[in-house]
């Protein structure tokens, strides 16, 4: 089983850096003057949880999801044993507990959630009533940003990336809806607008009045559609006529023949034969 360093206190995500967060073990000097052996759990009380971060994904933490919390939360800081949560007790190391920081502890956000138990909003709520919470957002939004940023990988252009100058970098979805999250925590509302609906699957008809293959199209359709490749309902071959554009279907081809008619003609030179 991964450690499970994250735990929730108070409602609050915490960190435990040494490792699993169950497995704290009391920092109070014992009377003969060494650290204190006992956990500050015994047995297990609480259970791994899943909590969604905003727009940043989901992490993993132990503990118990509700406000009123089951275990004694301030022990628990403290990191003491039963027989250690007492105003006398002297430690002899320092607590080891931080509170969650989504940038610092962004290696325990996944973007995906995980099979186990989904407890939703409570802790995020708590997580964004601790400090002030637009930051947070903007934090989170930028978060997702740098994950989806790692995803980013050369890809090849043309044909079969034997020419390396027509290798890319595409955006992916990822990137672009967490751009989008953020642009529109900055009120970049037409911006996030935009950058939503480009990382769905378009309806790349070019609009331009004179289209052939030797012409790199200007404008595009860009409405949405169910699979890339596909046309909008606007686009489907059956509506060639209407559009003024060759009529020629192939069974099978999803797109509308990109060549003018011929003047007088429903078909285009090639298809007209
Ligand atoms: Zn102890
Ligand atoms: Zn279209
Ligand atoms: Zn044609």
């Amino acid at each position: 089983m991964k450690p499970r360093q994250l735990v929730v206190l108070r409602g609050r995500l915490w960190v435990s850096p040494e490792g699993d967060a169950h497995a704290l073990q009391c920092v109070a000097r014992t009377r003969k003057g060494s650290r204190c052996q006992n956990p500050v759990e015994h047995g297990q009380l609480l259970g791994l949880h899943e909590f969604r971060l905003g727009s940043a994904g989901y992490v993993q933490a132990y503990g118990h999801p509700g406000a009123a919390d089951t275990v004694d939360a301030d022990r628990w800081l403290a990191q003491h044993c039963t027989l250690h949560d007492i105003p006398e007790a002297i430690d002899c190391e320092t607590p080891e507990l931080r509170r969650f920081d989504i940038v610092r502890d962004v290696a325990h956000v996944q973007a995906y959630r995980s099979d186990v138990a989904y407890d939703g909003e409570p802790a995020v709520r708590a997580e964004e009533a601790g400090t002030t919470g637009a930051q947070d957002t903007i934090t989170g939004s930028v978060a997702a940003v740098f994950e989806a940023a790692t995803q980013l990988r050369p890809r090849p252009g043309y044909v079969n990336g034997l020419d390396y100058d027509e290798w890319y970098i595409e955006a992916t979805p990822d990137l672009l809806r967490a751009l989008a999250q953020l642009s529109r925590t900055c009120h970049e509302r037409e911006l996030a607008n935009w950058l939503e609906q480009s990382s769905k699957p378009l309806c790349m008809e070019p609009l331009d009045a004179v289209l052939s293959y030797d012409t790199y199209p200007k404008t595009w359709c860009c409405r949405s559609v169910k699979a890339a490749g596909l046309p909008c309902e606007l686009h489907v071959p059956e509506r060639a006529a209407d559009l003024g554009r060759c009529t020629y279907t192939h069974p099978g081809h999803t797109r509308i023949c990109r060549t003018a008619p011929l003047e007088g003609g429903d078909r285009c030179k090639v298809h007209a034969a």
